[in-house]
């Protein structure tokens, strides 16, 4: 079919080019975050799972597989712990007379590492932006930062894209993103926001996210001072309007991780989220003061513990 110049047919071809450069730009914000590459290797009494790393130095990584007559001589989940390649899986076969497989192996993974005993970090960070900016979600907050969710201790402020931001605390780099282009609400562009993480000396992370396009500062593995600049605010990813996300975290898993409560040096009098109003505009919606429910902290700090065991367990087991 050839479209005829009649009376729409600019029209028709302005729409046709809207809906081809919307097409280009959501495959290109939807390109998947290429920090994690994984490639199989195959010999006749197994196959191995191998990691490599690019764009970041601190992940998490799950398997899982549809396995038959072998053995997986490491743990379901492993972290990079610093190492740019690493094995993630080796299957070997256990009976030899029988047929062995190993199919529809899948990855998940999470930026972090593991911590055997999670940090009071009370009063550590600073804000990571200079001035003002509206507080547009707290922890807890109903857009996204739900109860529940591994986003619950998050802040969001509001601030014009190209605002500076900066390293709430000493620590490293060990992840990067910068070539998305595009942010709307929409559920598809969840993992598609431009992004710093730190890791911190106590084993936690923070991360700055939306950043704009070609917006990181920082390269992998240079160390950060407190207030260091580390990019500019953007709007990319899951996000209504241009804002900075911010959050402290610790991982468990290549699915899970968990936020910890944060409170800013300089304000650590009173409740943190109380304080952080000050910060913004009066209008903005205090966040609720109630706290994560000791129990479901207890419950998440034993599950990193068992999985930290487990995975050490493990390894004591692989020999060399
Ligand atoms: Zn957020």
């Amino acid at each position: 079919m050839t479209w005829r110049r009649g009376p729409h047919g600019s029209a028709k071809l302005r729409l046709v080019r809207l809906v081809l450069a919307g097409l280009l730009l959501s495959t290109v914000a939807l390109a998947a975050d290429p920090c994690v590459k994984v490639t199989q290797q195959t010999s006749k009494e197994g196959l191995e799972l191998w990691a490599e790393l690019s764009s970041c130095s601190e992940v998490v990584i799950s398997v899982t597989a549809d396995e038959t007559n072998v053995t997986n001589a490491l743990p379901a989940t492993v972290e990079s712990a610093g190492r740019a390649r690493f094995l993630l899986a080796r299957w070997q076969r256990l009976d030899r007379n029988e047929a062995w497989r190993v199919a529809d192996w899948k990855y998940k993974w999470k930026l972090g590492r593991r911590l055997s005993r999670v940090p009071d970090v009370t009063g550590l960070f600073r804000k990571p932006f200079e001035g003002t900016h509206k507080l547009i979600q707290g922890p807890y907050g109903t857009f996204s930062h739900f109860a529940g969710s591994q986003d619950e201790e998050a802040f969001d402020w509001a601030m014009p894209e190209g605002t500076p931001v900066l390293a709430a605390r000493d620590g490293v780099v060990v992840g990067t993103r910068s070539d998305c282009t595009v942010g709307a609400v929409d559920e598809a562009l969840k993992n598609d926001a431009n992004y710093v993480v730190l890791r911190h000396q106590d084993g936690t992370f923070s991360e700055y996210h939306h950043l704009r396009e070609g917006g990181v500062r920082v390269k992998l593995g240079e160390r950060v001072t407190s207030g260091q600049l580390l990019g500019e605010s953007g709007n990319t990813g899951y996000t209504s309007r241009p804002h900075l996300h911010f959050s402290v975290f610790h991982t468990l898993d290549g699915h899970t991780r968990a936020t910890l409560p944060v409170t800013f040096s300089g304000v650590t009098r009173e409740p943190a989220q109380r304080d952080l109003i000050k910060y913004g505009d009066d209008e903005a919606p205090a966040p609720p003061l109630n706290r994560r429910p000791p129990a479901r902290e207890q419950q998440k700090r034993e599950d990193a513990e068992r999985a930290l065991k487990e995975a050490a367990d493990a390894l004591n087991t692989l020999g060399d």
